[in-house]
């Protein structure tokens, strides 16, 4: 039987591999007589000062190619990213945001994925519950880190009843073994009313906090409940009560850690605030924004950013009516951006509109997931201006495309209305709302359903 070989996409121009005359559709077999399971095996084989690389060419043959590369990058692209499959959860989480989709999305979006290995490469949060005892030496050999961790609750039984899954108690001490190879980990809880609150709270905090400092940090993070949990386990939405409740536990954490460690570790999303109506942690709180992908300061890292940026601008004497669409959830916020925006800039006018989320339900009140059909039926009716600016996280990753399959220009040819897409940072919001940018292929972060 012939060797296992990984397909090469691209090569680089001017690259060590195309000095080798390497080509798209030649496949690598091994480096220095290893065969390589995935993209961390490359990595870590190719980072040597020689090695010797067996490739089968497009013909057949089989070429032995030593390189003297110095630690330089051979310029590879492989055709699966991962130079393996994806691995799918094992679990069968009770506030999984997968099971509460409508029928009929792209297929990608309901691929269920747990794989160590995108948590190193794109950050996913993984539950431990399908790594091997192999995939733990592996990240303490090559010394992979950070890696993230979903970890809900420390109570085995519990975590056993929320993933569903007899082997996730077992898991968590996974968490050990990687505390004691001292690697670098971050953990995540999704905060589900009436399972994992109050005292059971209280304990994962506890507990992981003992991980310190390899854990460096823990978020948590209410649990979106759509409208389509037919059959489901009962989930309620985090309510303000809940909210406040959960924050008084978080601030007591976070001051007494702060004491003992010098970084506050435990961190309630954005929305938390939102819900109970406290004001945002000061920055200095956030440890560096270490959390930011969980949702968390977000909306204190842009209005800081905003404010530095319209410090650099001088009024332009502009006069333009515009319009900017976002989720429930941001939208004080960002009607606040606007008028400081507008104060500055008295020539611009800024209409900002709040979108209910018709298409997964009213509760879910993220930006991320506003659908193209809902921009379009609650927007052909007001008064859009000469642009309509949309936050980059309601695109598909690299892309122009919704949620639903609608595109940026379906919702332009609806609306009638040039569609401007608004990246992260509080300047880039800035220059698109002045229209100081002409951005034509944005590079986003994507979805809150990380799609691969
Ligand atoms: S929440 Fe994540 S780990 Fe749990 S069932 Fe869904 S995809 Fe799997």
């Amino acid at each position: 039987m012939s060797k296992r070989g990984h397909v090469i996409k691209a090569v680089e121009r001017g690259s060590i591999a195309e000095e080798l005359e390497l080509e798209p559709g030649d496949e690598v077999l091994s480096i220095d007589g290893h065969e390589l399971e995935d993209i961390f095996d490359y990595e870590y084989y190719v980072n040597s000062e020689a090695i010797l690389m067996v490739v089968r060419k497009k013909n057949g043959e089989e070429w032995e190619l030593e390189i003297e590369n110095q630690y330089e990058d051979l310029g590879l692209t492989f055709e699966n990213g991962l130079m393996s499959e994806y691995r799918t959860c094992k679990n069968n989480c009770i506030f999984c945001f997968i099971d509460q989709m409508p029928p009929g999305m792209r297929e990608t979006l309901y691929f269920k994925d747990d794989d160590s290995r995108l948590s190193f490469l794109q950050g996913n949060y993984v539950t431990l519950t399908n790594m091997s005892e192999h995939d733990i030496e592996r990240i303490i050999e090559f010394k992979l880190a950070p890696i993230n961790i979903s970890v809900h609750t420390t109570n085995p039984e519990l975590r056993c009843q929320m993933l569903h899954n007899r082997f996730a108690g077992e898991a968590l001490k996974k968490i050990d073994r990687l505390y004691e190879a001292g690697i670098s980990m971050n953990g995540q809880i999704v905060l589900c009313k009436g399972v994992n609150d109050k005292e059971e709270l209280e304990r994962t905090i506890g507990d992981l906090s003992k991980y310190l400092p390899y854990m460096e940090s823990v978020s948590v993070v209410p649990v979106g409940v759509s409208k389509y949990r037919n059959g489901l386990y009962p989930l309620s939405p985090v309510t303000k009560e809940d909210a406040i409740s959960v924050l008084d536990i978080v601030e007591r954490w976070q001051k007494t850690l702060y004491k003992e460690h010098g970084c506050h570790f435990i961190h309630a999303s954005d929305e938390f605030y939102i819900l109970a109506e406290r004001p945002m942690p000061e920055e200095k709180r956030y440890d560096g924004y270490i959390q930011l992908e969980n949702g968390v300061g977000m909306l204190r890292l842009l209005e800081t950013e905003v404010e530095e940026a319209l410090k650099e601008e001088a009024d332009d004497d502009a006069i333009e009516e515009i319009s900017i669409a976002t989720g429930m959830l941001a939208a004080p916020f960002i009607e606040n951006h606007a008028k400081l925006v507008h104060d500055k800039f008295p020539g611009r006018t800024i209409h900002v509109y709040p979108i209910v989320n018709h298409f997964f339900g009213e509760q879910i009140t993220v930006a991320g997931l506003i659908t193209g059909q809902d921009l379009i039926a609650q927007l052909k009716e007001k008064s859009l201006g000469k642009r309509l600016l949309l936050p980059e996280c309601m695109f598909r990753s690299g892309e122009e495309v919704f949620l639903d399959d609608l595109t940026r220009q379906d919702v332009q040819n609806a609306l009638q209305v040039q569609v401007d897409i608004v990246k992260s940072s509080g300047q880039d919001f800035v220059n698109t709302v002045l229209g100081h940018v002409k951005e034509k292929k944005p590079s986003y972060d994507g979805y809150e359903l990380k799609e691969i």
